[in-house]
């Protein structure tokens, strides 16, 4: 509700007065009321701090709604034990108003082995790899390498497997007669794919349709990025459908894999960082094989000439090209990916805003969000190359300093503290400094947000958080235990 600040009218207190009885009532309004005092005929002109309140509120409801009545895809299950993969139904149809929808890997070894695929679109996918999708670096030795003639089987099967996951998510009304279950899809918004271990033992892994879609574009040109959460981690499939559903551009999914101080740097490269990177005490290794969507590569530039991962109907077939070319993939290691695939492998080579998050469960309290926004570091080549030699070289790099305050005894004192306090070894990042938008879209949901690094100021949620004390994360965690889930008890 926004109170209009004009003297002739009564904004202030019918808001006012629309706030308490909705705070009476038990229902949570977000109020909001100009800074300065306008003239009356001034009311068709909306001031830039209410302007900034309603778009915040707007992109979180539509993120809501966009959630609710949709699924959840899991393929396959929970992928070497990791608590994240660990789908928890209650949770996601209390919170979001969305179903889980469960489907076992074979179901896509089925589909290969009937012909319950696209075969035109599956040429077509076929066609679009072999022009823009370089094979990368083969990391294995000699006694293990996949032959040239069974990769490009590979690539064939990889293209079926990419196109048959998206007939999985939306359905397909080209699939062959007879198919009609399976031409209307799961209705999902989100999915996830355990792949590791008994998928991965045995057939290429997912790290290719992963990573295309959750990338803006493929064979087709731009499209909206899906969601595929590699290792199935839901929950954090679930933080990269927030980052998508609040700026519609495509959100990465990374290891939050190493801290690196400054001074370890140094021993390690022989470089000494300077800038984001100095001030904030180092940076971390963020870095997956699969699903990082391969608009991170920072190769698409703003109109200053900044690295940026535009909106997907911002993207360009130039754009496309950009991003096909910064990205080699390499044959997967044969290590632990038996049955092969290929891995995307880029590096961030751009100083990009971006925000790092992780929703967590914790029995005997319930969701959290952490939230840490920072920058994307560019670090010169050979020194990427140095740090990246130290564990998986054939995967996607980015190196991600967060926006620390210095002080001891608080999760964002340095780079440290950021990694030290992470909730699980996967993030979500985002581009650009949206925290304050995840802000607004937790209250809404009911999800406390246990640690951020977004100003005071900037924090807007529903006018009622105000009862429950002074200290803006205590009255988030009693107003979410209050109110509750949206849709039903926990
Ligand atoms: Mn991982």
């Amino acid at each position: 509700v926004w109170g209009f600040n004009g003297t002739e009218r009564p904004g202030a207190v019918y808001l006012a007065s629309v706030l308490a009885s909705h705070a009476q009532k038990g229902l949570p309004a977000f109020g909001i009321y100009g800074h300065d005092v306008q003239n009356l005929d001034e009311v068709t002109n909306i001031p830039a701090d209410v302007q900034e309140k309603l778009l915040r509120f707007g992109r979180a409801a539509v993120a809501v709604a966009s959630m609710r009545g949709k699924s959840y895809l899991q393929i396959g299950s929970i992928c070497m034990g990791i608590g994240g993969s660990i789908i928890d139904p209650a949770f996601i149809e209390s919170y979001l108003g969305m179903r889980v929808e469960s489907v076992d890997e074979v179901e896509i070894i089925r589909r290969m082995s009937e012909g319950i695929y696209d075969a035109e679109e599956v040429a077509k996918c076929k066609a679009w790899i072999a022009e823009n999708c370089k094979e990368g670096w083969d990391k294995n030795p000699d006694f293990v390498k996949t032959s040239d003639e069974k990769k490009a089987e590979q690539w064939d099967f990889l293209a079926k497997m990419y196109c048959i996951i998206k007939d999985m998510f939306n359905g397909n009304p080209n699939l062959p007669k007879g198919c009609e279950e399976e031409m209307v899809g799961h209705n999902a918004i989100a999915g996830g794919f355990q792949g590791q271990r008994q998928w991965t033992d045995f057939y290429p892994n997912c790290d290719f349709p992963e990573a295309l879609l959750n990338s803006t574009f493929d064979h087709n040109g731009a499209r909206e990025p899906y969601i595929l959460a590699t290792e199935n981690d839901v929950l954090n499939g679930l933080g990269m459908l927030f980052i998508k559903l609040l700026t519609n551009r495509a959100a990465m999914f990374s290891d939050v894999r190493t801290y690196w101080s400054p001074e370890a740097c140094e021993r390690a490269s022989g470089h000494k960082v300077d800038g984001v990177a100095a001030e904030n005490g180092g940076f971390i290794h963020l870095i997956n094989s699969g699903a990082t969507a391969l608009d991170a590569c920072g190769e698409c530039k703003d109109e200053n000439g900044n690295g940026v991962m535009r909106k997907w109907w911002e993207v360009s077939e130039e754009d496309i090209k950009k991003m096909c070319e910064a990205t080699t993939w390499p044959a997967a290691d044969n290590g632990y990916f038996r049955g092969g695939g290929f891995s995307s492998s880029f590096t961030t080579r751009a100083d990009m805003p971006a925000t790092m998050i992780r929703l967590n469960l914790v029995k005997g309290l319930g969701p959290v969000l952490q939230i840490a926004e920072g920058w994307t570091v560019q670090l010169p080549d050979d020194v990427t190359k140095t740090l990246m030699m130290r564990t998986d070289p054939t995967w996607p790099c980015t190196w991600f300093t967060p926006r620390c305050d210095g002080k001891e005894g608080s999760p964002f004192n340095t780079a440290y503290d950021v990694m030290n306090n992470w909730g699980a070894n996967h993030g979500a990042i985002g581009y650009g400094h949206i925290g304050a938008d995840l802000i607004t879209l937790c209250s809404m949901l009911r999800i406390p947000v246990c640690m951020h690094n977004v100003p005071e100021s900037e924090i807007f949620r529903p006018a009622a958080w105000n009862a429950f004390g002074m200290d803006k994360e205590g009255a988030d965690y009693r107003a979410c235990a209050a109110y509750g889930p949206m849709y039903k008890a926990y």
